[in-house]
């Protein structure tokens, strides 16, 4: 498979008052053309401002601070704003949780899709008008002429976020990076739009970076997963062999605590304690403080993403 994107070292810190803060520290991973990756991890894992650094959308006082992200032959951070402007929207695309965030409410969802076309692709109106058509169609929304005069706020949820979904498609970009995309709908609609991205993943041949912290959603979606966990990744490889062999304290504790998961009195589970501060990360194992295998060694030494008999690369110094 091609590599369509390669991130290596990468490293984004916020500068704060109380000293800089490492939201994600050190990341390497790569994707293939046409393969979907999913970031997995509870909130301030890194996840989220690791998808918004691959669109170099870190507003200060973030920055990134080192490290590298190739896109295709494109070096995404060395880009100035205005041709990082033509790489978003015509070659990576990005859905966000709350469709209102893409969506501009005063406008007519034809204007929206039409406009977005045009500013990255020279084209008529008429050609424009055409392929928002056909990308209405593709996402499965029924009377798409009617569709393209309505504002927003005359759609569902559900159909919001599919307009969305037909909009990051515009420019047949390369990647499309899906930040929880399914968080703020009912569980019937996720279950749909999940297996829309997922359709339109096979049929358009785009690769996928799913974030998002619910991993039975992972792992129906995605080939591989990165579970990310205070800024680093912990444990990498294929979504079906993590799901079912996780190796790594943390992703165990991840899946142990999904409802199917819960005990006889339909507790869910719960992983002790909470995430450090990114300000201030302990030493070794940043996960130590809350796993019950910790041992001196965790305490002392960072442990490094390494190779497993399992095939998955594991940050733990336990795993086997
Ligand atoms: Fe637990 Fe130690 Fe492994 Fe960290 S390195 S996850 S503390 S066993």
């Amino acid at each position: 498979m091609d590599t369509l994107l390669s991130v290596e070292n990468l490293t984004v810190k916020f500068r704060l008052r109380q000293g800089d803060l490492t939201a994600v520290d050190n990341v390497s991973f790569t994707l293939g053309r046409g393969e979907r990756l999913g970031l997995v991890g509870e909130s301030g894992a890194g996840k989220s401002v690791t998808g918004f650094s691959l669109i170099n959308l870190i507003s200060k006082p973030g920055f990134i601070d080192s490290g590298s992200i190739r896109f295709e032959d494109i070096e995404i951070t060395r880009l100035s704003d205005t041709a990082m402007r033509k790489v978003r929207g015509e070659k990576i695309s990005m859905i966000f949780q709350d469709p209102m965030m893409t969506l501009n409410p005063v406008l007519t969802i034809g204007t929206q899709m039409i406009e977005t076309l045009r500013a990255h692709v020279g084209c008529s109106r008429r050609q424009a008008e055409a392929i928002a058509l056909e990308n209405i169609r593709k996402v499965h929304i029924p009377s798409p002429e009617k569709r393209l005069k309505q504002y927003p706020h005359e759609m569902s949820g559900g159909m919001r976020q599919r307009i969305v979904i037909a909009i990051a498609l515009m420019a047949s970009p390369g990647l499309i990076i899906a930040d929880e995309p399914t968080t703020a709908l009912d569980v019937t609609i996720q279950a749909e739009i999940m297996d829309l991205l997922l359709e339109l993943c096979a049929t358009e041949g785009v690769g996928l970076i799913l974030i998002t912290h619910d991993l039975a959603v992972v792992s129906q979606v995605t080939q591989r997963i990165a579970v990310m966990y205070a800024g680093r990744i912990v444990e990498t490889g294929d979504t079906q062999q993590i799901v079912h062999r996780p190796k790594h304290p943390y992703t165990q504790g991840l899946l142990a605590a999904l409802p199917q998961h819960s005990n006889r009195q339909n507790r869910l589970n719960q992983i002790p304690g909470v995430m450090p501060s990114l300000i201030k990360i302990p030493p070794g194992c940043s996960f130590h403080e809350r796993c019950d295998l910790c041992q001196d060694l965790c305490r002392e030494q960072i442990p490094q993403l390494n190779e497993k008999s399992s095939g998955a690369h594991v940050a733990c110094h336990l795993a086997e």
